[in-house]
């Protein structure tokens, strides 16, 4: 087995919240010279960048298909894929559940960019990737299942948005693949009490600016960077394992 560093929660552009210059190329160059191997691209209710990401990545680094779900509960969670169509799928039924944004809504969050490998804006996400979807927790996790992905708790440590803050609780049977930390200095992660559910505890930095983007991670023993693999680790199998950086 190798160790690997990943950090699995990078928003792009195309997040109403994330800054203009988280371009894909901008990411992958910030991610490599963070000595990471492996990132997922996780915009608000979209996979609209992920494609432009692993293209711009090419063979440097594993750039994997992401999405960060809002239930209808507000709960945020993760949805990794094993490849971008299988992240655009599950994405596109999240999107159809969206309203349409209004002049308003863009004067409040700015542009939700779609971009090429290159940077350059392709065009703008017409949806309000900025609220909640109509899934329910338990439906949520059962798309990203049905997408053949693994489903993460975000940043189950934060006060808003967590299934913790959501719930007031972590629901043991919900069926996540893994718990996810927000990891930051003078911010307690907690990642010991969450290991007592017996899932993989991944540290993430939820970065929206480039400046952030490996500010916390994850360390991988597995074979190779690759979603597989990950799948793998998550379960601990055949001596795989994940822990926080
Ligand atoms: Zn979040
Ligand atoms: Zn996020």
């Amino acid at each position: 087995m190798k160790q690997f560093l990943a950090d699995l929660h990078i928003h792009t552009a195309l997040s109403p919240c994330a800054a203009e210059d988280m371009t894909p190329p901008a990411i992958v160059q910030a991610a490599l010279d963070s000595g990471l191997a492996m990132i997922a691209i996780c915009d608000h209710n979209s996979a609209g960048n992920t494609a432009a990401t692993q293209a711009a990545a090419g063979d440097r680094l594993c750039a994997l298909a992401g999405m960060e779900l809002t239930t209808a509960e507000e709960v945020h969670v993760l949805g990794l894929f094993p490849d971008a169509a299988r992240a655009s799928a599950a994405a596109a039924e999240v999107v159809a559940t969206l309203p349409q944004a209004d002049a308003a809504y863009y004067e409040r969050f700015g542009p939700q960019q779609l971009m090429g490998a290159d940077g350059r804006v392709l065009g703008f996400e017409r949806r309000m990737l900025a609220v909640a979807s109509t899934f329910e927790l338990s439906a949520a996790i059962a798309l990203i299942h049905r997408h053949d992905g693994v489903a993460v708790a975000a940043h189950v440590n934060r006060p808003s948005f967590s299934v913790v803050s959501q719930l007031g609780m972590f629901p043991p049977d919900a069926g996540f693949d893994a718990i996810e930390v927000f990891s930051a200095p003078g911010f307690p992660s907690r990642a010991a009490e969450f290991a007592g559910h017996g899932l993989a505890v991944l540290s993430s930095s939820d970065s929206h600016f480039l400046g952030d983007v490996g500010s916390a991670c994850s360390v991988f023993e597995m074979r190779a960077p690759t979603f597989e693999e990950l799948r793998l680790a998550m379960r601990g199998a055949d001596g795989r394992a994940v822990r926080c950086a």
